[in-house]
């Protein structure tokens, strides 16, 4: 049915190619493309041991245009997914523009030489993207994502009024290092060392790094210690669903996680400006990077599980409701199907599970749109079957 591109091969897009080919009957044609093309051939080849399905690769810089205009005039594919780093989000979409190409991603744009996402900068391309009769879904990992999906569906069959919004996510596995991150280290680490935020009564209200904080109880997990931080998706979700009064969104950290951040920032190890190194201009948080477990290898000892999900507090049929919805993932299985942790497995999965909704016309029109935007009814019916089961619990005491 749809020839796909993947960008990116670390892991995520491991995620991505192994979901894409376990469907290979709506993705009939799937490319790997990747700054290091050794990469995308060790996963290409792992994928056609486990599924049988052949996978082409590449080699592509996605931060140029033009390299990447002539990957897709070669390889004409009908979507992109961009697993890449959210660097690169903006030289996607605008070969995607002008090659005729759909585009979908996991994360939003951030400049490199400041740590500040925003959807401003994607949400500028919707005349752009309508005009050319282009579909670009934005924010399609599990957080963005399946929160953002968790609450659409929320309010489409539970609710007549979302008023207070809690997205709880935590991660109790244990991977046996002293400090790695989960995902790409230059990425998390300017995400979870910036202010908190969090939308109240109409505003943003900014916060001290972690100085928000509580514990709550995870299902088949128990209490974390959980924090408030800002997360991309608070900014579409509080437009798309206006009543909301109050947006949170918590992330739970371990003391020894904290303590190892609270040096790297101490000793200038975060710092995302070029400092001189023996004659050579290099980026401190991009060297810790290079020195730091790669999160793509945690995988194999991995144990325990994430549970992420929203806690919903507002109004139906005039009365008061409580609602918390989640999915629970374990780090082994997701490690025994795809050969990746569940961190890498959460996002990659709905990212498949979005590009099979644009392959089948049910996600599939003209602009630039979040994942709430769309309807979630068929999104939540896959994530039940491609591996991210999810539960529902009612009128309960959401701890928030
Ligand atoms: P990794 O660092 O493991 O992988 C990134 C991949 O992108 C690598 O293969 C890297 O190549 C490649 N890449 C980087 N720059 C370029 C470039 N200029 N041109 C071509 N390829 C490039 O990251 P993850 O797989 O952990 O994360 C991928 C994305 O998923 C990120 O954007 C992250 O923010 C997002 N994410 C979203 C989540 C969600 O829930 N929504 C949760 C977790 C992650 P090389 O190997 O050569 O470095």
């Amino acid at each position: 049915m749809g020839k796909v591109l993947i960008i990116g091969a670390g892991g995520v897009g491991t995620v991505v190619v192994n979901k894409v080919a376990q469907n290979n009957r709506i993705f009939t044609d799937i490319m790997l493309a990747s700054r290091t093309k050794s990469k995308c051939d060790v996963v290409a080849e792992d994928v056609k041991r486990r599924t049988g399905v052949t996978i082409k690769t590449a080699q592509v810089d996605a931060d140029s245009v033009p390299e990447l205009v002539k990957l897709f005039n070669k390889f004409k594919p009908e979507l992109v997914i961009n697993v890449a780093l959210p660097y690169q989000d903006l030289t996607i979409m605008d070969a995607c523009l002008e090659c005729g190409v759909n585009y979908l991603d996991t994360a939003n744009y951030e400049p490199k030489d400041e740590a500040k996402f925003e959807y401003k900068w994607q949400w500028a391309y919707r005349d752009r993207f309508r005009e050319a009769g282009l579909t670009a879904i934005l924010g399609c990992g599990f957080d963005p994502g399946v929160t953002s999906i968790f609450t659409a569906f929320a309010a489409k069959h539970h609710f007549d009024e979302i008023h207070y919004l809690d997205i709880v996510d935590c991660n109790a596995g244990d991977h046996g290092k002293a400090f790695a991150t989960n995902f790409n280290p230059e990425i998390n680490i300017r995400e979870v060392t910036q202010k908190g935020k969090y939308w109240e009564d109409g505003k943003w209200v900014e916060t001290e790094p972690h100085e928000i904080h509580q514990p709550l109880t995870y299902p088949n997990i128990g209490p974390k210690e959980s924090y408030v931080i800002y997360h991309e998706e608070l900014e579409s979700l509080v437009k798309n669903f206006p009543t909301i009064k109050r947006a949170r969104f918590w992330m739970t950290f371990g003391q020894e996680y904290l303590t190892h951040l609270r040096v790297i920032q101490n000793i200038g190890m975060a710092r995302i400006d070029e400092v001189e190194y023996n004659g050579q201009k290099i980026v401190p948080i991009q060297f810790l990077k290079a020195v730091l477990p790669d999160p793509g290898e945690l995988g194999e000892n991995y144990t325990g599980q994430t549970s992420i999900g929203c806690r919903i507090r507002g109004i139906k049929d005039g009365k008061e409701r409580t609602y918390y919805i989640y999915n629970n993932c374990s780090h082994e299985d997701a490690y025994k199907e795809t050969g990746a942790q569940g961190v890498s497995y959460t996002t990659g999965v709905p990212a498949t599970i979005g590009a099979m909704m644009f392959m089948q016309g049910l996600w599939k029109k003209p602009g630039v749109f979040n994942v709430e935007e769309f309807d979630p009814d068929p999104f939540m019916e896959q994530l039940n079957k491609q591996g991210l089961p999810w539960h529902e619990l009612f009128d309960l005491d959401l701890e928030v």
